[in-house]
């Protein structure tokens, strides 16, 4: 295009310019236009599809029902290609509280435990009672500083969101997103509904976290972390109807610890307490996954053995007696002692639980008390399985 000295385009041309960028800015508009008409109808159905998901996960009754509904159901609504979760774990309650409920963890590859604060990598900088809690971190992937929060993320992963999962200000863990696509989150993309999102979700967790707890806590004696007699109560009127339809035997065991009195007379009750949990320890290590080991109270522990007869749960019930006999408690490197159990071993053979289930497990439990009391006639630190 010609210029004049003066550096102008001639009046003709200025015209022709004009028009020109005139037309170009109103392609421009249209196009931002479609763009954002485009992303509101995109929006709006990305809210109509996280209203059912937040319906769905409000809903969902335990802990693997909600992990599980998040990470199936939030990579589709979100059109995300990585959805994880990082929980703040401190001492391992909850890995503890879900692998006795039955978790299996391995089907939940995204979901990732951390012992504090600082390993979420949040802006704590100023942070204390009065400073508004940390934002969302958003931005480019980057692998050295996200391999923790997708542990295995997708190749081609591009743009992250961290989001904090906040209940009455306290983080109890991040919401991680990924996307392929890198514009999905730049840093100065508004973060009002992804903030909201996790915050279902952090009250979603942390309520079923805490039901399990209570669940757990109901079925479970405090000091040795083992079942309770409630729980065996229940599951050996269910073991007792599945080993009928399948037809196999279970054994049950009762273990009592010899002359207890003297152990509390010797190292006090607190000693005691940690020679419970010694034995508890010691009988557990002996166990398959499969048995059920409870604290029927005081000094007394029962066994449920899955699929075993009684010559097997009393081989078992030998290698219990001669851990705990074998070795003593170490309480302080200057106080150990030795300490023993009886066991009475008693089994419910394929073919004869015929009648009522509660009959059948209190006829069980008190078979083995009476083996249990001959153990206990005949010497102590022994096993009986059949009346002497
Ligand atoms: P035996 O060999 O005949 O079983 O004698 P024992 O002394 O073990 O039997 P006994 O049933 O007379 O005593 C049980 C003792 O267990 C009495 C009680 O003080 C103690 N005990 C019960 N519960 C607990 C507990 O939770 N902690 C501690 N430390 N002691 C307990
Ligand atoms: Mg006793
Ligand atoms: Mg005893």
């Amino acid at each position: 295009m010609t210029q004049t000295a003066t550096g102008k385009l001639p009046p003709q041309h200025e015209h022709a310019e004009a028009a020109h960028d005139l037309a170009a800015e109103n392609r421009a508009l249209r196009a931002r236009m479609a763009y954002l008409l485009e992303q509101a109808e995109r929006n709006h159905s990305i809210m109509t599809r996280h209203q059912a998901f937040d319906l769905e996960i409000v809903g969902a009754g335990n802990f693997p029902e909600l992990v599980g509904t998040i990470f199936r159901v939030l990579p589709v609504i979100s059109e995300l290609d990585s959805v994880t979760l990082t929980l703040i774990d401190e001492d391992a309650d909850i890995r503890t509280v879900m692998g006795k409920l039955d978790v299996v963890f391995e089907d939940f590859p995204g979901l990732i435990f951390v012992e504090t604060l600082d390993e979420l990598g949040f802006d704590l900088g100023r942070r204390n009672a009065y400073s508004p809690t940390p934002k969302p971190l958003l931005g480019m992937y980057d692998a050295q500083r996200h391999a923790r929060s997708f542990p295995n993320a997708p190749g081609g992963l591009q743009s992250v969101a961290l989001v904090p999962l906040l209940r009455n200000k306290r983080i109890i863990g991040s919401l991680n997103l990924g996307s392929c696509d890198p514009t999905r989150f730049t840093p100065s993309l508004g973060t009002d509904f992804i903030e909201h999102m996790a915050s279902i979700i952090a009250i979603c967790l942390e309520n079923v976290i805490s039901n399990e707890m209570l669940k757990y806590i109901g079925l479970t004696d405090s000091l040795t972390g083992v079942y309770n007699r409630r729980y065996i109560d229940r599951r050996l009127l269910e073991e007792i109807a599945r080993a009928r339809r399948q037809q196999y035997p279970i054994s049950f065991m009762y273990i009592d610890i010899d002359h207890f009195k003297r152990v509390n007379d010797t190292v006090g009750h607190g000693g005691g307490d940690e020679v419970l949990r010694e034995v508890a320890v010691r009988i557990k290590n002996e166990l398959r996954t499969s048995d059920a080991l409870a604290r029927f109270g005081g000094e007394e522990f029962v066994v449920l053995l899955i699929d075993a007869n009684l010559e097997s749960a009393a081989f078992v019930a030998e290698r219990i007696r001669a851990s705990v006999a074998g070795s003593m408690i170490v309480l302080s490197p200057s106080l150990q002692l030795s300490v023993t159990v009886s066991i009475g071993v008693a089994c419910l053979e394929v073919g004869t639980a015929e009648g009522e289930a509660e009959v059948i497990a209190r006829d069980l439990i008190a078979r083995a008390d009476e083996l249990l009391y001959d153990a206990k006639e005949n010497g102590r630190n022994r096993v009986v399985s059949t009346r002497q």
